[in-house]
């Protein structure tokens, strides 16, 4: 089979999200999408970045799973080319395309720069709503028929933590999880 790995924090997964996987498998670009959530971000500390617990953001992308999607686990810290090569290794009888947001495309020159493995690996790449879509390597494929959907997590956690709507943001069994957990919810004073 052909397999799309789909990385990502999912800091809330929402509909953007949701959206890129529904396109990949209606357009037949692969078989299945396997979301792989970050379980330890490599510069989480230099960025100061801090992440819902990884169960909750498992938990949260159970709900949103479609025929042909799964969670898979790499519980190590996530650099992508490391997560390429660890399920390359083990299902030597898929084909793995990297699944990534064309925003990450001026950033993949430092990428290489660390793992220039990652140019043998096949990547999708999907335009990213206000982000340019280049520059374009050899082992990418830009997807130009597929619509572009303007929500982040970052946006969602604003709106939750200023008490806005988020309807159209998130798929409604993430917000009662969202709820239920008390998740991203505004700081006390
Ligand atoms: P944050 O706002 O916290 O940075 P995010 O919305 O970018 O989060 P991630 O979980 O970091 O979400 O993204 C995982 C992957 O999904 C990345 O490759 C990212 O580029 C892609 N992605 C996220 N949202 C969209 C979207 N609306 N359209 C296209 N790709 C997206």
């Amino acid at each position: 089979m052909h397999i799309g790995l789909f990385g990502g924090t999912f800091d809330p997964p929402h509909r953007g999200h949701q959206q890129v996987s529904q396109a990949l498998l209606e357009q037949q670009l692969v078989d299945e999408v396997w979301y792989v959530p970050v379980f330890q971000h490599p510069w989480a500390e230099r960025l100061q970045k801090k992440f819902a617990p990884y169960e909750h953001r498992v938990a949260m992308l159970e709900l949103i799973l479609e025929p042909n999607q799964k969670v898979a686990h790499f519980k190590h810290v996530s650099f992508t080319f490391d997560t390429l090569e660890f399920f390359s290794k083990q299902y030597p009888q898929h084909i793995f395309t990297w699944i990534m947001g064309s925003e990450y495309l001026p950033k993949f020159k430092d990428f290489l720069v660390g793992h220039p493995g990652l140019a043998l690996h096949p990547f999708y790449i999907y335009p990213r709503a206000g982000a340019a879509k280049q520059p374009l390597y050899s082992n990418m494929t830009l997807l130009d028929q597929v619509p572009e959907v303007a929500v982040s997590s970052t946006q969602v956690r604003e709106h939750l933590q200023a008490g806005q709507p988020v309807e159209d943001l998130l798929d409604q069994k993430v917000i009662k999880y969202v709820e239920n957990n008390r998740l991203y919810q505004a700081k006390e004073e």
